[in-house]
């Protein structure tokens, strides 16, 4: 029986242990370890911010309005569909109603250790009869009470997140800046601002999505970033500027394009960094940046160490779906239905990929961002492990909603949509 060690139970570990408990002729039940009293990782809204009571930072960088941004129809694991009387596009507590529903549904919650964190996951290599490597992992977790314990796995699958550690770039003069500094992670909802001039920088899903929240309260929004110009219909308080280059002596917030504003609140909304503090990047022959995990085969896996399993790593992609794919295909691999090519040709590969990705004019910060290449990687994926590959409707009403968010980012959740088969969806308001 393979011993299966999964780090945290949102939704890439809960999908992770839902599919070994329904291979228990291969696989021991998952040990899944959970730094929070609760599932649903992301999903969990926490009003606190910085650190919680026993000093761990916050995890969730949810917001209290949040809405999700993806139909229920495209956002559900493929085969767990969400209530029927939902609208398409929820509030986040739903969210955490259909994880919570999905753990019962597959007897997850027995597994699962609450308030524990892994601490450090070590490789131990033996040579076994006839020459054959054979890896096994070490991982050690803290429970609350302090307790230490160490314990050997076949297989680790890390499942912690990359939405939780802020980046922050360096902005010179910054400690000029008189009004308050704070990222997305931190922000929770919009009153507080009302009446506030507030600069925020980064017009991604959570600068989009916060500007609107702000303008609604009556904030004065200037919207930085470096895309061009959004053509889309904003809300009157908000006004788009270059990218934020940095704080003059007075401070005052100064612009790429030579414009100059003063402002209550700088608030950065650039996105996370890959943090994995129980990992030895190099012991693993890993480069772990604050955008960039590589090389990575398949983006799932180290190449030297096959059996420790990323889900989750890219970006821009239609998640549960997409974790349901890797799982699915990470777990032939263990059980040996998938054979992987030797170590030196997945490096190969996936240094390859890097460089033709970056050839192509991905930026290094972007490497992760697969996109529209996310559809033919699920697809291969599919192919190799002979899993169901993901119905073509997911990705058609997926194209959709981000044709209607570029058009419509206030309204577009106001749509409700209904899956008609695996190939077709309607609109249905
Ligand atoms: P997480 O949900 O982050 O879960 C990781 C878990 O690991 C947490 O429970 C954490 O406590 C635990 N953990 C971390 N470190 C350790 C450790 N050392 N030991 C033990 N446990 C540990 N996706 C959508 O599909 N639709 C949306 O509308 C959408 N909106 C989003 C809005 C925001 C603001 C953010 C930040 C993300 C959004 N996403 C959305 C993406 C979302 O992150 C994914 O859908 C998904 O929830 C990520 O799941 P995960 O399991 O990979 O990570």
């Amino acid at each position: 029986m393979l011993r299966v060690a999964v780090i945290g139970a949102g939704a890439a570990g809960l999908c992770v242990a839902r599919h070994i408990l329904s291979r228990l002729n291969v696989f021991a039940p998952p040990v899944v370890f959970e730094l929070s009293e609760n599932i649903g990782g992301t999903w969990c809204y926490d009003e606190r911010v910085g650190t919680c009571d026993i000093g761990r930072l916050i995890h969730s960088s949810m917001y209290r309005d949040l809405r999700t941004n993806l139909p229920k129809e495209v956002m559900m694991f493929p085969d767990f569909p969400f209530d029927s009387q939902l609208s398409s596009f929820l509030p986040h507590q739903e969210v955490q109603n259909y994880l919570r529903q999905y753990c019962e549904e597959h007897h997850i919650r027995p597994h699962i250790r609450f308030n524990t964190a892994v601490e450090k996951v070590t490789p131990v290599v033996t040579t076994t009869e006839g020459d054959k490597v054979r890896t096994t992992w070490e991982v050690t977790s803290s429970d609350s009470s302090g307790g230490q314990r160490t314990e050997t796995f076949d297989s680790v699958f890390v499942c912690s997140g990359h939405y939780s550690d802020p980046h922050i770039p360096n902005i010179p003069g910054i400690k000029n800046f008189k009004g308050k500094v704070l990222h997305s992670h931190d922000y929770k909802y919009a009153e507080p601002f009302s009446g506030q001039s507030v600069v925020v920088l980064g017009a991604k899903a959570s600068g989009l999505d916060i500007s609107i929240e702000l303008a609604n309260v009556g904030a004065q929004v200037i919207l930085s970033h470096g895309n061009a110009r959004l053509t889309f219909p904003l809300p009157s308080g908000i006004q788009q500027s270059a990218v934020v280059k940095a704080v003059d002596e007075d401070g005052n917030i100064c612009f790429q394009d030579g414009s100059v504003a003063s402002a209550d609140v700088l608030m950065f909304c650039t996105g996370y960094n890959f943090r994995y503090p129980f990992l030895d990047a190099s012991q693993l022959g890993l480069d772990i940046q604050d955008h960039l995990v590589s090389p990575m085969y398949l983006f799932m896996m180290p190449p030297a160490f096959p059996s420790l399993f990323f889900i989750g790593i890219c970006k821009i992609i239609c998640p549960f779906p997409h974790f349901n794919c890797q799982v699915q295909f990470a777990l032939a691999v263990l059980d040996g239905r998938v054979t992987l090519p030797p170590a030196s040709q997945m490096k190969d590969e996936a240094q390859r990929q890097l460089r033709s990705r970056l050839d192509q004019g991905v930026q290094q910060r972007h490497l992760l961002v697969l996109d529209q290449d996310q559809w033919e990687y699920c697809n291969t994926l599919a192919r190799i492990a002979n899993f169901t590959p993901l119905p073509p409707v997911v990705r058609s009403l997926y194209e959709e909603t981000w044709r209607q968010r570029r058009i419509h980012p206030q309204n577009y959740r106001k749509l409700n949509y209904r899956l008609v088969s695996v190939t077709q969806w309607e609109l249905i308001n």
